[in-house]
């Protein structure tokens, strides 16, 4: 028999005199109202409201979830009214003793007309949190007043045990999971699992037992061993043998015998748990934990870096401890460990000593990112929705035309619920109607509205306005996203035409026709749009492009390699011929980088030109022309530029040193001013397309310059 007296003290380690006085007033008010009234086992009634109390208590609930979990029962069992509650305890209490009352209903009726555990139990629990959407603290309360139940089961007759068990199994143990209160997950499942399979609850329960002290004492040798190899990391961590939950066993026995494996595989009947000071201190526990014992491969889960979810977080790994027994060890640091045990319940855990809950609001933030970003991942998978809803009971539900709910943030506009029926309704939303009246975009919507959206087909995008913060248009960070998105989408064209600009301008600069979709076949980029994206981007410039040619690299394929013969003179390689001599062709000046081409002249050898070169696009004679190559070490080779500038003291100077700190050698230099305008001419030594890019680049950034062009 539990005692009021055992309520007041737990409460007051964290509540104030004047909110245990409220408590105790719901107490004796429901112990009035309940008097005469017995619960199946015989107990006074009063038990069952006061034990849900309890529990909450032990998860820091505030006065008026724990005096709400006092009165639970008093409107369906007494004939109280909510006047009375509200009246006396406050609107507050009064809303969540309704809100409880009115899921007590919803289960009546289930229970007469369909079988809540025959259909879909994601859908039930949706309805579920969305009828109770207004206060998460009523789903806490109505768990709590589950778990009571459920312990008290076996007064009950036994059909209707089964259907009790049975939905708490189905309905109410996952809704803790989601919630991630895991705690009241492995109590309502063992409870389920004892009354609806006795014989095998039976078995796994005595398996434990026969075992036990053996197991405890291995246990214990394991924390010892892990604690000293820990302390000598200099890490500080309380390690527990973490108590193994039933149903989850069996559910294991039941997989590993599908796979035809025994229980004593079955890992982790043997756990620990290891708790440490921060997330950094996790990994180096695992470090330590593995260096003394042999993971085994295949049975490591980080989930700190990839949280489950229910926003669970911890690493998990599986070793090889003394005589060979597998350990299954769960690393976490304190606030993970009480987001598992007690999850959304851990909001009130953290409020305690911690007036302003800036931590905490924090923390939301971040959690709310996470499960937006998942929303966005998983394609609004509706249960994570309903989910993310609940946590935070701060949604409207609103009606489209045909009388769909959805579900906003409180604070959501017009704009918002656009993006949240389509992405193009968003982008193309002109405003909306609200109740039929019509209203702007930035309209904040409200509980019940029924909303209807505007477009317009000549509208081909959003507003930078939308995504202002200051103007309110949006608050929701999916259509934030959207947004971003479709601007995004038109930046990434304008860095494509950027791109092929820049290519265009370039290739012109360096007297190159090789096309673009040449230029990317046979260079790296899977298509011309990575290439201009890469160029319009800044990845990569153009003579880095030509630098990475096949055809500018050293050949490996031995048979050419044999064939090849090097002209003696020159930096040139000619395939496939004789001993020829190479010269430069003087109408187009090629160096190193160019793409060229050897013409076999009458007398003299082979000519080497540019590809493109006027001269060899006019040869009749195809079969005089023969492929050449750049050999892998080149000397310089002359090449023109012609640099266009305003005139300006000392430009002569610059641009000479820019050149001599590329250690370029200046063949020559001719300078013309007109009218407050210059043009050098310059004939360097450079050793190949790469190294001229990179100077006309340079002395493109001098500042009075304009432009530089190769020349030939
Ligand atoms: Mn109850």
């Amino acid at each position: 028999m539990e005692t009021i007296n055992n309520l007041i003290s737990k409460t007051s380690k964290y509540l104030t005199p004047a909110q245990i006085l409220d408590i105790k007033n719901a107490f004796y008010f429901a112990e009035k109202s309940h008097s005469g009234q017995l619960r199946a086992s015989g107990e006074p009634f009063i038990q069952h409201p006061l034990k849900t109390a309890i529990y909450l208590s032990n998860l820091h609930l505030d006065s008026e979830a724990i005096s709400a979990a006092l009165l639970h029962d008093v409107i369906e069992d007494c004939g109280i009214n909510e006047e009375q509650i509200a009246k006396k305890f406050g609107e507050q209490v009064s809303k969540l003793v309704i809100g409880v009352t009115k899921l007590n209903r919803a289960e009546i009726l289930n229970e007469e007309t369909t079988k809540i555990v025959s259909t879909s139990n994601a859908a039930s629990i949706r309805k579920m949190l969305i009828s109770m959407s207004d206060d998460i603290r009523v789903v806490l309360i109505k768990l709590a007043d589950r778990m009571h139940n459920m312990q008290t089961l076996k007064y009950l007759p036994k059909e209707k045990r089964i259907s009790i068990a049975q939905e708490t199994l189905e309905i109410y143990a996952p809704l803790a999971h989601r919630l991630g209160i895991w705690e009241m997950k492995w109590m309502l499942e063992d409870l389920a699992f004892q009354n609806l399979e006795p014989e095998s609850y039976q078995k796994i329960a005595e398996l434990l037992n026969s075992k036990r002290s053996e197991r405890e004492e291995y246990i214990n040798k394991v924390i010892e061993k892990t604690s000293t190899e820990l302390k000598s990391f200099k890490i500080n961590a309380s390690i527990e043998g973490r108590p193994k939950h039933l149903f989850s066993i069996h559910k294991k026995i039941k997989k590993y015998s599908e796979m035809n494996r025994g229980i004593s595989e079955i890992y982790d009947l043997f756990a620990l748990r290891i708790i440490v000071n921060s997330v950094s201190d996790c990994y180096a526990a695992l470090g330590a934990v593995h260096s003394i014992w042999h993971p085994i491969t295949g049975v490591f889960d980080d989930y700190i870096a990839s949280p489950k979810d229910n926003l669970y977080q911890s690493l998990h790994t599986t070793v090889i401890c003394e005589n060979s027994h597998p350990v299954e060890i769960q690393i976490r640091t304190k606030e993970m460990h009480e987001l598992s045990e007690y999850g959304v319940a851990a909001h009130w855990l953290y409020k305690e000593g911690d007036i302003n809950d800036s931590k905490f609001e924090h923390k939301m933030t971040w959690i709310r990112q996470l499960l937006e970003w998942q929303r966005e991942i998983s394609g609004s998978e509706e249960f994570v929705e309903s989910f993310k809803t609940d946590i935070f009971n701060d949604q409207v539900f609103v009606y489209t035309p045909k009388g769909e709910i959805k579900e906003l943030p409180i604070g959501a506009t017009i704009l918002d619920f656009a993006y949240l029926i389509h992405t193009e309704i968003g982008h193309r939303c002109v405003g909306g109607k609200r109740n039929g009246k019509l209203v702007s975009l930035n309209t904040k919507i409200s509980n019940g509205d029924t909303v209807e959206i505007m477009t317009s087909k000549n509208i081909k995008g959003p507003s930078l306005d939308w995504i202002n913060p200051d103007l309110n248009y949006v608050k929701t960070t999916s259509a934030k996203t959207k947004i971003r998105q479709w601007f995004n989408k038109q930046q990434k064209e304008f860095t494509l035409n950027n791109g092929k600009l820049i290519l265009q301008k370039q290739l012109k600069k360096i007297n190159e026709t090789i096309s673009l979709e040449e230029l990317a076949q046979n260079s790296n980029f899977n298509s011309v749009d990575e290439m201009m994206f890469a160029v319009g981007s800044g990845n990569i410039t153009l003579p880095q492009i030509i630098n990475d040619l096949p055809q500018n690299q050293p050949k490996l394929d031995n048979d050419q390699v044999s064939k090849k013969i090097t002209s003696p003179t020159s930096g040139i390689e000619v395939l496939g011929v004789g001993d020829l001599l190479t010269k430069i062709a003087k109408c187009c000046n090629p160096i190193p980088g160019d793409l060229i081409i050897g013409f076999i002249t009458r007398s003299a050898g082979v000519t080497v030109h540019i590809k493109s070169c006027i001269n060899i696009m006019n040869e009749k004679e195809k079969e005089r022309l023969i492929p050449v190559n750049w050999r892998e070490q080149q000397p310089s080779y002359p090449v023109d530029i012609k640099i266009e500038s305003w005139d300006k003291v000392g430009l002569l100077n610059s641009i000479t040193s820019v050149v001599s700190n590329e250690q370029i050698n200046i063949g020559s230099c001719v300078s013309e001013e007109y009218d407050g305008f210059s043009t050098i001419k310059l004939n360097i030594y450079v050793n190949g397309i790469k190294q001229l890019g990179r100077i006309i680049s340079k002395i493109e950034s001098l500042e009075p310059v304009i432009e530089v062009n190769r020349v030939n």
